[in-house]
Protein backbone atom coordinates (compact mmCIF):
# COMPACT_ATOMS: atom_id res chain seq x y z
CA UNK A 1 0.00 0.00 0.00
CA UNK A 2 1.20 3.15 -0.79
CA UNK A 3 0.09 6.38 0.75
CA UNK A 4 0.30 10.09 0.15
CA UNK A 5 -0.77 12.22 2.61
CA UNK A 6 -2.29 15.77 0.67
CA UNK A 7 -2.54 17.78 3.70
CA UNK A 8 -0.82 17.32 6.77
CA UNK A 9 0.78 19.71 8.99
CA UNK A 10 4.48 17.74 9.61
CA UNK A 11 5.63 21.13 11.71
CA UNK A 12 3.97 19.97 14.61
CA UNK A 13 4.63 16.77 14.41
CA UNK A 14 8.10 14.68 15.84
CA UNK A 15 10.91 12.67 13.75
CA UNK A 16 9.21 9.41 15.67
CA UNK A 17 5.62 10.57 13.29
CA UNK A 18 7.74 10.29 10.34
CA UNK A 19 9.30 7.12 10.79
CA UNK A 20 5.96 5.72 11.94
CA UNK A 21 4.52 7.09 8.50
CA UNK A 22 7.40 5.76 6.66
CA UNK A 23 6.92 2.15 8.08
CA UNK A 24 2.69 2.46 7.41
CA UNK A 25 3.39 2.76 3.70
CA UNK A 26 3.26 6.75 3.67
CA UNK A 27 5.84 8.03 0.87
CA UNK A 28 4.59 11.57 0.15
CA UNK A 29 2.66 14.25 1.57
CA UNK A 30 2.23 18.03 1.01
CA UNK A 31 2.23 20.49 4.00
CA UNK A 32 -0.13 23.81 3.33
CA UNK A 33 1.06 26.72 5.28
CA UNK A 34 -1.13 27.45 8.60
CA UNK A 35 -2.19 29.04 11.42
CA UNK A 36 0.29 27.50 14.25
CA UNK A 37 -1.73 28.62 17.41
CA UNK A 38 0.65 31.25 18.87
CA UNK A 39 0.01 34.51 16.93
CA UNK A 40 2.65 35.94 14.85
CA UNK A 41 2.88 39.56 15.15
CA UNK A 42 5.24 40.10 11.87
CA UNK A 43 5.61 39.18 8.73
CA UNK A 44 9.17 38.08 9.05
CA UNK A 45 8.08 35.37 11.86
CA UNK A 46 6.26 33.92 8.38
CA UNK A 47 9.21 34.30 6.04
CA UNK A 48 10.81 31.50 8.76
CA UNK A 49 7.88 29.51 8.82
CA UNK A 50 7.55 29.33 4.84
CA UNK A 51 11.54 28.62 4.92
CA UNK A 52 11.13 25.70 7.01
CA UNK A 53 8.31 24.03 5.42
CA UNK A 54 10.08 24.28 2.13
CA UNK A 55 13.47 23.79 3.09
CA UNK A 56 13.96 21.61 6.55
CA UNK A 57 10.65 19.79 6.43
CA UNK A 58 11.54 18.11 3.36
CA UNK A 59 14.94 17.43 4.63
CA UNK A 60 13.48 15.88 7.32
CA UNK A 61 10.89 13.88 6.19
CA UNK A 62 13.86 12.47 3.05
CA UNK A 63 15.48 10.99 5.89
CA UNK A 64 12.17 8.50 5.60
CA UNK A 65 11.81 8.25 2.23
CA UNK A 66 9.19 10.76 2.35
CA UNK A 67 8.79 12.84 -0.40
CA UNK A 68 7.62 16.27 1.17
CA UNK A 69 6.18 19.23 -1.18
CA UNK A 70 4.46 22.88 0.46
CA UNK A 71 1.18 24.81 -0.19
CA UNK A 72 2.10 28.31 0.85
CA UNK A 73 -0.59 31.42 1.70
CA UNK A 74 -1.87 33.30 4.28
CA UNK A 75 -4.14 31.89 6.18
CA UNK A 76 -7.49 32.21 6.88
CA UNK A 77 -7.53 33.57 10.46
CA UNK A 78 -4.34 35.07 10.23
CA UNK A 79 -5.80 37.32 7.27
CA UNK A 80 -7.60 39.44 10.22
CA UNK A 81 -4.46 40.60 11.86
CA UNK A 82 -3.03 44.20 10.15
CA UNK A 83 0.06 43.24 11.20
CA UNK A 84 0.15 40.01 8.85
CA UNK A 85 -1.68 41.50 5.62
CA UNK A 86 2.27 42.25 4.51
CA UNK A 87 2.43 38.34 3.92
CA UNK A 88 0.65 39.21 0.80
CA UNK A 89 3.42 40.62 -0.50
CA UNK A 90 5.78 38.04 0.28
CA UNK A 91 3.96 35.38 -1.29
CA UNK A 92 4.97 36.11 -5.35
CA UNK A 93 8.50 34.91 -3.83
CA UNK A 94 7.43 31.73 -2.70
CA UNK A 95 4.68 31.05 -5.02
CA UNK A 96 7.79 30.69 -8.05
CA UNK A 97 9.84 28.01 -5.65
CA UNK A 98 10.09 24.73 -6.92
CA UNK A 99 8.75 22.54 -4.04
CA UNK A 100 5.36 24.73 -3.56
CA UNK A 101 2.47 22.79 -5.75
CA UNK A 102 -0.47 24.73 -4.37
CA UNK A 103 -1.60 28.17 -3.03
CA UNK A 104 -3.39 27.32 0.33
CA UNK A 105 -4.34 27.13 2.60
CA UNK A 106 -6.81 30.20 1.89
CA UNK A 107 -10.63 30.39 2.82
CA UNK A 108 -12.64 31.25 5.61
CA UNK A 109 -12.42 31.37 9.78
CA UNK A 110 -14.65 33.33 11.07
CA UNK A 111 -15.94 34.89 7.35
CA UNK A 112 -14.96 38.55 7.93
CA UNK A 113 -14.70 41.06 5.25
CA UNK A 114 -10.81 40.94 5.72
CA UNK A 115 -11.03 37.33 5.17
CA UNK A 116 -12.91 38.18 1.75
CA UNK A 117 -10.51 40.17 0.63
CA UNK A 118 -7.59 38.19 1.70
CA UNK A 119 -8.95 34.95 0.11
CA UNK A 120 -10.23 36.97 -3.46
CA UNK A 121 -6.48 38.43 -3.21
CA UNK A 122 -5.08 34.68 -2.72
CA UNK A 123 -7.31 32.96 -5.64
CA UNK A 124 -5.77 35.64 -8.01
CA UNK A 125 -2.54 34.82 -6.82
CA UNK A 126 -3.23 30.91 -7.78
CA UNK A 127 -4.28 32.29 -11.07
CA UNK A 128 -1.18 34.57 -11.87
CA UNK A 129 1.26 31.78 -10.62
CA UNK A 130 -0.46 28.80 -12.79
CA UNK A 131 -1.39 26.84 -9.19
CA UNK A 132 -3.77 25.13 -8.10
CA UNK A 133 -5.60 26.21 -4.96
CA UNK A 134 -6.50 24.35 -1.29
CA UNK A 135 -8.97 26.09 0.35
CA UNK A 136 -9.92 25.20 4.00
CA UNK A 137 -13.83 25.71 5.22
CA UNK A 138 -14.47 26.94 8.81
CA UNK A 139 -15.15 24.45 11.59
CA UNK A 140 -18.06 26.52 12.40
CA UNK A 141 -21.19 27.53 10.72
CA UNK A 142 -19.78 25.01 8.08
CA UNK A 143 -22.68 25.08 5.77
CA UNK A 144 -22.94 28.44 4.88
CA UNK A 145 -19.06 28.87 5.58
CA UNK A 146 -18.62 25.98 2.19
CA UNK A 147 -21.26 28.12 0.13
CA UNK A 148 -19.74 31.11 0.88
CA UNK A 149 -16.38 29.63 -0.63
CA UNK A 150 -18.08 28.04 -3.13
CA UNK A 151 -19.31 31.83 -4.54
CA UNK A 152 -15.87 33.31 -4.30
CA UNK A 153 -14.25 30.26 -6.08
CA UNK A 154 -16.89 31.05 -8.88
CA UNK A 155 -16.35 34.66 -9.20
CA UNK A 156 -12.54 34.60 -9.27
CA UNK A 157 -12.48 32.58 -12.36
CA UNK A 158 -10.14 30.07 -11.18
CA UNK A 159 -11.08 26.60 -13.21
CA UNK A 160 -12.60 24.40 -10.08
CA UNK A 161 -10.96 21.66 -11.67
CA UNK A 162 -8.18 23.04 -10.33
CA UNK A 163 -9.25 23.44 -6.37
CA UNK A 164 -9.76 21.39 -3.44
CA UNK A 165 -12.14 22.64 -1.17
CA UNK A 166 -11.10 20.77 2.52
CA UNK A 167 -12.57 19.20 5.88
CA UNK A 168 -15.72 18.59 4.46
CA UNK A 169 -18.32 16.27 5.76
CA UNK A 170 -21.66 14.72 4.84
CA UNK A 171 -23.67 18.08 4.92
CA UNK A 172 -21.44 20.22 2.84
CA UNK A 173 -20.50 17.26 -0.02
CA UNK A 174 -23.07 17.66 -2.02
CA UNK A 175 -22.77 21.52 -2.67
CA UNK A 176 -18.82 20.89 -3.54
CA UNK A 177 -19.22 18.23 -5.65
CA UNK A 178 -22.60 20.28 -7.86
CA UNK A 179 -19.70 22.90 -7.86
CA UNK A 180 -16.46 20.79 -9.75
CA UNK A 181 -14.12 21.18 -6.93
CA UNK A 182 -12.09 18.31 -5.90
CA UNK A 183 -13.77 16.88 -2.67
CA UNK A 184 -11.26 17.25 0.82
CA UNK A 185 -11.86 15.35 3.87
CA UNK A 186 -9.50 15.34 7.19
CA UNK A 187 -9.91 12.37 9.20
CA UNK A 188 -9.41 13.04 12.84
CA UNK A 189 -9.44 10.80 16.13
CA UNK A 190 -12.53 12.11 17.68
CA UNK A 191 -14.45 14.62 15.78
CA UNK A 192 -15.04 15.78 11.83
CA UNK A 193 -14.55 12.42 9.79
CA UNK A 194 -13.68 8.85 10.85
CA UNK A 195 -12.44 5.94 8.56
CA UNK A 196 -15.76 4.42 8.87
CA UNK A 197 -17.71 7.53 7.72
CA UNK A 198 -14.85 8.22 5.67
CA UNK A 199 -15.46 4.97 3.85
CA UNK A 200 -19.76 5.63 3.97
CA UNK A 201 -19.30 9.01 1.58
CA UNK A 202 -17.03 6.54 -0.69
CA UNK A 203 -19.53 4.42 -0.82
CA UNK A 204 -22.04 6.87 -2.02
CA UNK A 205 -20.12 8.85 -3.86
CA UNK A 206 -17.36 6.95 -5.39
CA UNK A 207 -13.36 7.45 -5.65
CA UNK A 208 -13.53 10.56 -8.36
CA UNK A 209 -12.24 13.61 -7.11
CA UNK A 210 -11.60 12.84 -3.46
CA UNK A 211 -8.95 13.97 -1.30
CA UNK A 212 -8.70 12.07 2.38
CA UNK A 213 -6.05 13.47 4.51
CA UNK A 214 -4.92 13.14 8.47
CA UNK A 215 -4.08 16.96 8.60
CA UNK A 216 -2.53 15.96 11.75
CA UNK A 217 -1.59 19.01 13.45
CA UNK A 218 -1.24 20.57 17.26
CA UNK A 219 -4.75 18.97 18.07
CA UNK A 220 -5.56 15.92 18.68
CA UNK A 221 -4.79 14.35 15.87
CA UNK A 222 -3.42 11.22 14.31
CA UNK A 223 -1.00 11.31 11.14
CA UNK A 224 -1.65 7.47 10.39
CA UNK A 225 -5.86 8.39 9.64
CA UNK A 226 -5.33 8.32 5.91
CA UNK A 227 -3.65 4.54 6.71
CA UNK A 228 -6.91 3.40 8.63
CA UNK A 229 -8.94 4.96 6.05
CA UNK A 230 -7.15 2.68 3.71
CA UNK A 231 -7.60 -0.26 5.76
CA UNK A 232 -10.91 0.70 6.89
CA UNK A 233 -11.58 0.57 2.57
CA UNK A 234 -10.20 -3.33 2.18
CA UNK A 235 -12.55 -4.29 5.28
CA UNK A 236 -15.89 -2.92 3.38
CA UNK A 237 -14.70 -4.61 0.31
CA UNK A 238 -13.09 -1.99 -1.68
CA UNK A 239 -10.92 -2.84 -4.21
CA UNK A 240 -6.64 -2.39 -3.74
CA UNK A 241 -7.05 -0.65 -7.22
CA UNK A 242 -10.06 1.73 -5.24
CA UNK A 243 -7.78 2.49 -2.17
CA UNK A 244 -4.79 3.28 -4.57
CA UNK A 245 -6.69 6.20 -6.87
CA UNK A 246 -7.70 7.44 -2.82
CA UNK A 247 -4.35 7.93 -1.59
CA UNK A 248 -2.01 7.77 -4.05
CA UNK A 249 -3.07 8.56 -7.56
CA UNK A 250 -6.14 11.56 -6.50
CA UNK A 251 -3.34 13.49 -4.58
CA UNK A 252 -0.37 12.66 -7.27
CA UNK A 253 -3.07 13.87 -10.02
CA UNK A 254 -4.57 16.99 -8.03
CA UNK A 255 -1.19 18.23 -7.71
CA UNK A 256 0.49 17.53 -10.46
CA UNK A 257 -1.50 20.45 -12.06
CA UNK A 258 1.10 22.39 -10.69
CA UNK A 259 3.68 21.43 -13.03
CA UNK A 260 6.15 21.15 -10.08
CA UNK A 261 5.57 17.81 -8.27
CA UNK A 262 8.40 15.74 -8.06
CA UNK A 263 8.12 12.04 -7.15
CA UNK A 264 11.33 10.75 -8.99
CA UNK A 265 13.28 8.36 -6.95
CA UNK A 266 10.14 7.79 -4.52
CA UNK A 267 9.83 3.95 -3.77
CA UNK A 268 6.97 2.64 -6.31
CA UNK A 269 5.87 6.08 -7.62
CA UNK A 270 7.06 4.97 -11.09
CA UNK A 271 3.85 3.14 -11.63
CA UNK A 272 1.67 6.12 -10.83
CA UNK A 273 2.83 7.31 -13.70
CA UNK A 274 2.82 4.61 -16.53
CA UNK A 275 -0.83 4.36 -15.32
CA UNK A 276 -2.02 7.65 -15.36
CA UNK A 277 0.23 7.73 -19.05
CA UNK A 278 -2.25 5.10 -20.15
CA UNK A 279 -5.66 6.90 -18.68
CA UNK A 280 -4.39 10.58 -20.33
CA UNK A 281 -3.73 8.55 -24.13
CA UNK A 282 0.12 8.25 -23.65
CA UNK A 283 0.28 12.50 -23.10
ZN1 LIG B 1 -4.67 22.36 7.70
Amino acid sequence: MRIFDPHIHMTSRTTDDYQRMAEAGVRAVVEPAFWLGQPRTNPGSFTDYFDSIIGWEPFRASQFGIRHHATIALNPKEANDPRCRPVLDLLPRYLAKDGVVAVGEIGYDSMTPAEDEVFSAQLALALDHDLPALVHTPHRDKARGTQRSLDVIKESGIDPGRVALDHLNEVTVDAARDAGVWVGFSIYPDTKMSPDRMVEILRKYGTERVLVNSAADWGKSDPLLTVRTAEAMLAAGFAAEDVDRVLWRNPVDFYSQSGRLDLSDVDGAEATFAGNSILRGGS
